[in-house]
């Protein structure tokens, strides 16, 4: 059976992508230093517990296991965090990810599969995202996702790395199994801080800005669920082991929500109130960010199932209710 080395497979994102690999007849490998991880999440493979920024300890998971392909989830993401500490998301990011790469490239690993994000895009009044749009992000989570698709780039160019690169767009919902879920601590992400509040656990939610261009004044996200880009990236990697082009990607769904929407969305998947304030903007943020793209469909095969907001929603409130991590 083939190794897929998978950075952040403690995470969010990158445990339920280890568990579909696994599913897929592939063995992830999770190398996380579990900063925001879970090693309760890592259920699907081994597990190395390292920092991107240890290339003695890349080369030596690159030599044990001689993985077919990286995927590289590992990566701080918090837009409001990054606002606030640029330094911090451009040293931990960029360097860590550049680490990866030559240890990658040194090791003739040469499929790369990238998790970028739609805030690499930035703030464009009423422009269609897709993969050709301009990139201006406006938080230092999108530029430092933005400089290491350009390093991937640079690298193809000297060296033949492979790579697709995923722009997500809001990933939500989790494993319908239960097998993994959505657990940050603390937690700054709009649908599971509201599960929290609709739980009793937090007093209220705060919407962040009522004052945006868009119809009920706050902001609009493209929700996708875990379940489905997880599934792209089985796709992406077998793009590249079928030999085919570097390619970017947008993952969301060409549907938008504002977060009014997605409250009473909640509520109503829960049955239960939400208390709500309103608040200032949150800084970083951007009004609007809706995928306006289906080539991940036409060109990956790419089919969500699961990204209706009341799906995402029940998914996550069944998590919530009955799975958690303890270390
Ligand atoms: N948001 C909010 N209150 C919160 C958390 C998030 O109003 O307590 C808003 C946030 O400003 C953004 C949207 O919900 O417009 C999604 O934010 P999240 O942090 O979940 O994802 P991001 O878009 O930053 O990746």
């Amino acid at each position: 059976m083939k190794h897929v080395l998978v950075t952040g497979g403690a995470g969010y994102i990158g445990s339920h992508a280890c568990k579909v690999l696994k599913a897929c007849g592939y063995i992830p490998v999770t190398y996380d230093n579990l900063s925001t991880g879970w090693q309760d999440a890592v259920k699907f493979g081994p597990f190395v517990h390292g920092e991107l920024s240890d290339r003695e300890k890349l080369d030596k998971v690159f030599a044990q296991y001689a993985p077919v392909a990286v995927v590289h989830f590992a990566a701080l993401s918090q837009v409001g965090e990054s606002y606030e500490n640029p330094g911090l998301y451009w040293r931990n990011n960029i360097v860590g990810s550049l680490t990866l790469i030559e240890a990658a490239v040194e090791a003739d690993c040469l499929n790369f599969v990238f998790s970028s994000t739609c805030a690499t895009y930035g703030d464009q009044d009423n422009v269609v995202l897709d993969e050709n749009s301009v990139q201006n992000p406006t938080n230092s989570y999108g530029s430092s996702k933005r400089a290491i698709e350009e390093i991937l780039r640079d690298f193809e160019r000297s060296h033949g790395l492979r790579h697709v690169i995923f722009r997500y767009f809001n990933v939500a919902g989790a494993d319908p199994e239960g097998d993994v879920g959505e657990f940050h601590q603390p937690e700054t992400h709009l649908i599971p801080l509201m599960l929290e509040v609709i739980d009793g656990k937090r007093p209220e939610l705060t919407i962040y800005g009522t004052d945006y261009d868009t119809p009920d004044g706050t902001c609009i996200r493209d929700y996708v669920h875990v379940m489905d880009l997880v599934d792209a990236h089985v796709l992406g990697l077998r793009w590249l082991e079928d030999g085919k082009d570097n390619r970017v990607f947008n993952l969301g769904t060409g549907h938008g929500y504002s977060v009014r929407q997605v409250v009473d969305h909640s509520a109503a998947v829960t049955n239960r109130p939400l208390e709500c304030k309103t608040g200032p903007r949150r800084a970083g943020d951007c009004a609007v960010l809706v995928s306006g793209s289906d080539r991940a469909e036409v060109e990956l095969g790419w089919k969500p199932v699961r990204s209706t907001l009341p799906q995402m929603i029940a998914d996550a409130w069944q998590w919530h209710q009955n799975g958690h991590y303890d270390k």
